[in-house]
This record gives structure tokens, sequence and C-alpha cells, in this order.
């Protein structure tokens, strides 16, 4: 368990054969999603005994949770966020659904993912009408590092971003924000941004349930604990809006954009990018 604490994302061993087969890419799949389900569910916990162990006032001045949205969402507006990509069996699909109901997202990427796929930065990039921002160059929790390493963590995955006029947005691993990397992300001109609406995506499991003390720290409503859709339309609704966290590499996500996008079309929402003016009081 202590090793999955440190594991980045992009830490884990590539597949042996050098020539893997579905069947191999498959399970290496499921193993990168296994691992950073681990690492979502210790970073909740984590959380949790923070807040609970430290005083309100002790957080503020350590900037621990600065990524927490305080204000309400714009009414009516909804800003899909995908992070963790790019992820080479679903950016594409992702995109694909995206152009289908012709709405746009935000990619938050990781630095090494773009390093490694080159192409589907490219491709998003290319789709116009999403937009990418940056996830770290590693995936590490922010909580835990020297100012170094954070410096190091930041400079590199802002190195990896597109060229470009639009805003520029961060999102820290877990949201875990510090005082140190607020102040270099501002003076590198970057806006910092969490979300309102936690799909948890990587809480429900391969067959679409989400285990109780999972639900409760996550924020899945009892009658949603079979219900991906329900889950995040349910939420969304409670807010009225709102910037909603997803993730590329969970098997939930794709499987059910398509329904949770109609749905909430059906719901009246108008689906924009984070960089969207009218969001720009969730943003820090
Ligand atoms: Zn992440």
């Amino acid at each position: 368990m202590a090793a999955l604490l440190t594991d980045g994302l992009a830490a884990q061993p590539e597949p042996i054969s050098s020539a893997p087969t579905a069947e191999h890419e498959a399970t290496h799949a499921a193993h990168h999603e296994y691992l950073h389900t681990q690492q979502i569910q210790q970073a909740h916990l984590k959380r949790l005994v923070e807040r609970l162990t430290k005083a309100p006032d002790t957080l503020r001045e350590q900037c621990r949770f600065e990524s927490d949205i305080a204000t309400p969402p714009p009414t009516g507006l909804v800003a899909l966020t995908f992070d963790d990509g790019p992820d080479e069996a679903h950016t594409e699909q992702i995109l694909k659904v995206l152009a289908e109901h012709d709405i746009p997202a935000t990619f938050f990427m990781i630095g090494v993912r773009m390093e490694k796929y080159p192409e589907l930065v490219d491709k998003v990039r290319a789709s116009k009408r999403n937009m990418i921002a940056s996830h770290s160059w590693s995936h590490p929790n922010f909580h835990a590092l020297s100012d170094d390493v954070q410096k190091t963590e930041i400079i590199k995955g802002l190195e990896q971003m597109p060229a470009r006029d639009d805003l520029k947005v961060y999102r820290y691993p877990f949201g875990n924000s510090t005082c140190f990397g607020n102040a270099l992300l501002h003076e590198q001109g970057y806006r910092i941004v969490g979300w309102h609406v936690d799909s948890c995506d990587w809480a429900f499991d391969r067959a679409g349930s989400v285990a109780l003390h999972e639900a409760v720290s996550c924020g899945v409503a009892a009658q949603n604990r079979n219900n991906f859709v329900g889950h995040v339309i349910d939420a969304v609704h409670e807010r009225h809006g709102g910037i909603v966290l997803m993730h590329e590499i969970h098997g939930n996500t794709l499987a059910h954009l398509g329904e949770v996008i109609d749905a909430l079309l059906k719901g009246g929402y108008t689906f924009v990018r984070v960089d969207d003016p009218r969001l720009a009081p969730a943003l820090r």
C-alpha cells in the first residue's frame, strides 16, 4: 500500500513484451486504472484526515485546499473536464463523443503523458473547440513535496503546454494546492482551478457500483450507488451547473459520456470550457 502513495501515474512499468497483444494491452489498461483508483482513494482519505485533525485556520495558512471552489457555479453552465490524459485508449474516443454532440471540454493533461503521446495532444489541439490545461509533470501529491520538487513538477509540466493566447489554467493533482505552488503558478501567468462536481468516475467499479465508504467519501447519494450517470446528473442539478471532474482513463467515463451529455442537454445546460469568462470567479 505504501508504494502506491508515492507511485506517480507515469511511473508504472511498461508491458514486458515488445509486441503487445490486445489482451496484454487490456490487462495493462486495467492495471493502470486500478493504480489510479488506489491513488485517488489514498488522496481522499488523507484529505479527510487532514480536515478532521487540523484547524481550518492552519489549513488556510498552508493554502492546502485552495482548489476547492467556494462560490456557486453560474446557473445553467457545465464545463466538462477530463484529467490525467492523454490516454492511448480513450482520448480519441472522448473527442469523437464531444464532436458528435458539438460541445467543448477542457483536458487537464499530465506532462509525461503529453511527451509520450504528442500525436494525441495534437488531436485535441486540432479539434479547436477543446482546451488543453496543465495537470503537473508526473501527478504527485504536492502536499508531500519540497519546494524544489514542486517547482520542477510545475515548470516541466508547463513546458509541455502548447503555445497559445487563451487563458492558462492549472489543476493540481488531487486538488492538493500549496502556497509555494500557487505563487509560482501565478508568476507564470496561470490560474488555478478545481471543480464543483466530482463525477467520482474512479469510484464506480467495472460493474457500475460504488462501495459504501467510497460513496460517503465522494458524495454519491444512496440512490445512485449503482448509477454513475444518475450521480453525475443529480450532482450537476444540485448546483445548477458547474465544472465537472472526470478522468480520461476510467472506463465509466467513456462508456457513459454520451448519456451524461444527452441528459444535461435535455436539462437545458450549455457546455463551456473552463476559460469561459462566466467561470472566472471559480478560478484563483
Ligand atoms: Zn489527476
